[in-house]
């Protein structure tokens, strides 16, 4: 919760500097001055939001990459409301600045709206009916197409970079644009080196296995070229293969399925464009990995060790438990849960065998056909599970958000449920 915060508030100190030097340098009245701070403090967000964007691994680690793109999403809607006001109340001499500023707005409002539909969950994850729209219409706008919509935010960041510099109320003053000019440098510098340079430096390896799980599901091992220490049980990576025709170029995120550091194994489920082309991947094809990313682990580390865990996975969602699990079942009380959509579905009954022999009765599962509803988890769930247990749920956006309400509705706090949605 600290972290979090901490974080939050950057989003407060970001935009200080440039409000605050302007703010020493300027002699507008009062009042406009304060419209002047709306748009700076716009800007900063919007780069800000850029900074974001590119997930850094550390910042994962210290409060989970969902608080990143959750600040990410609020800073680009906070930016708008304060360009709205600022370009409402405040005036721009040159035609030229005008243009762009409005140009901005429009753009930044248009990339918000279609951002907030296709690639946040804040509307479809709570609606069937727009999930299925979306669904729908994700013919025409794929993942793919989305992102690089998104990229217009940068084309917006420069013409508000001009429009500023248009200004003689703002060009006048040299030391606010020397700062004003390395926000913007620095920020888009550190974009270009994480979209062309990073991907050099990241884990890379080949493909060992590429096998299908059932009707719709593929296991895919990929050897890394060296062992990675930093990867942890429940872990994640955005995957890329390179030099296969079939599924080029595209970054797509997995979770690691045991918990070797050698060979990441990853179960796939095959449902679009990307995943449905999986099966044309030939042992020996060369993948990056970023990454990883994840905090699952850190959380089962703080947790008291007698306290029970309590996994919960929506068919492929299971992949990051039975990491988890493979790493702790012979050492903690864990029950896990897992939906599936048919019986040929619980394709790791095998595997979760094993772990249940090796546990000396620790390991505890429960396998389901169709989603667990309220009485199902009421009757399968201990009395210690329900009052103790540190719940880990992952699956589909809205099948989380559902079992989440049942498990705060049993009576489990909201600081003991922890979740991952397999879509950002
Ligand atoms: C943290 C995390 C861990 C995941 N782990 C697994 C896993 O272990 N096994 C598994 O089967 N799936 C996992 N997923 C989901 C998987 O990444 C998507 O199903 C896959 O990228 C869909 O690609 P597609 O082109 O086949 O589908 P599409 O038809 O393009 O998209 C299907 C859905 O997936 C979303 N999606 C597409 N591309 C991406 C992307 N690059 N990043 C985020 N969402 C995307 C779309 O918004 C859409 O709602 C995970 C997702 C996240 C966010």
């Amino acid at each position: 919760m600290l972290r979090k915060l901490l974080f939050w508030s950057c989003a407060v100190v970001f935009p200080l500097p440039l409000v605050l030097t302007f703010d020493s340098l300027s002699t507008d009245p009062e009042q406009l001055k304060f419209y002047i701070f709306l748009g700076l403090t716009a800007y900063a967000w919007w780069l800000l939001s850029v900074l974001l964007s590119v997930r850094p691994s550390w910042l994962d680690r210290f409060v989970g990459l969902p608080s990143v793109y959750g600040l990410h999403g609020m800073l680009g809607v906070l930016a708008v409301v304060a360009a709205y006001i600022h370009r409402e109340n405040s005036y721009a001499p040159s035609p030229l600045a005008r243009d762009l500023g409005d140009w901005s707005f429009y753009g930044a409002l248009a990339v918000l709206f279609f951002s907030v539909f296709f690639m946040s969950g804040w509307l479809v994850d709570r609606s069937r009916l727009l999930l299925k729209v979306k669904g729908f219409l994700e013919v025409l706008f794929r993942h793919q197409f989305s992102l690089w919509i998104h990229r217009i935010n940068l084309v917006i960041v420069a013409a508000i970079w001009l429009h500023a510099h248009l200004l003689v109320r703002m060009n006048q003053y040299f030391a606010f644009m020397v700062l004003f000019d390395s926000y913007t440098v620095i920020v888009l510098s550190i974009y270009a080196w994480k979209k062309w340079i990073a991907p050099d430096t990241y884990l890379t390896g080949s493909v060992t296995r590429n096998y299908a799980l059932g009707g719709s599901t593929r296991s895919l091992s990929v050897k890394l070229d060296k062992k990675s220490t930093m990867v942890l049980p429940g872990d994640f990576f955005f995957l890329r293969f390179e030099g296969s025709s079939a599924v080029n170029g595209e970054w797509h995120p997995f979770s690691v399925t045991d918990d070797s550091q050698e060979t990441l194994t990853f179960t796939i489920r095959q449902h679009g464009d990307f995943t449905g082309r999986l099966g044309a991947v030939e042992p020996g094809t060369r993948v990056r990995l970023e990454g990883p990313f994840g905090h699952f682990e850190s959380i089962v580390q703080r947790r008291d060790r007698e306290a029970p865990l309590v996994f919960l996975g929506m068919g492929a969602g299971v992949a990051p438990l039975l990491s988890l699990a493979a790493a702790h079942h012979t050492t903690r009380k864990i029950h896990l849960l897992w939906a599936v959509r048919s019986p040929e579905d619980a394709y790791y009954k095998e595997v979760l065998e094993d772990y249940q022999k090796a546990s000396d009765d620790k390991f505890r599962v429960t396998v389901r056909v169709g989603r667990f509803r309220r009485e199902d988890l009421a009757g399968v769930l201990t009395t210690e599970e329900v009052m103790k247990g540190s719940f880990f749920i992952v699956g589909p956006n809205p099948g989380v958000l559902a079992n989440q309400r049942l498990l705060r509705g049993m009576g489990v706090s909201a600081w003991r449920i922890h979740q991952e949605r397999l879509t950002m």
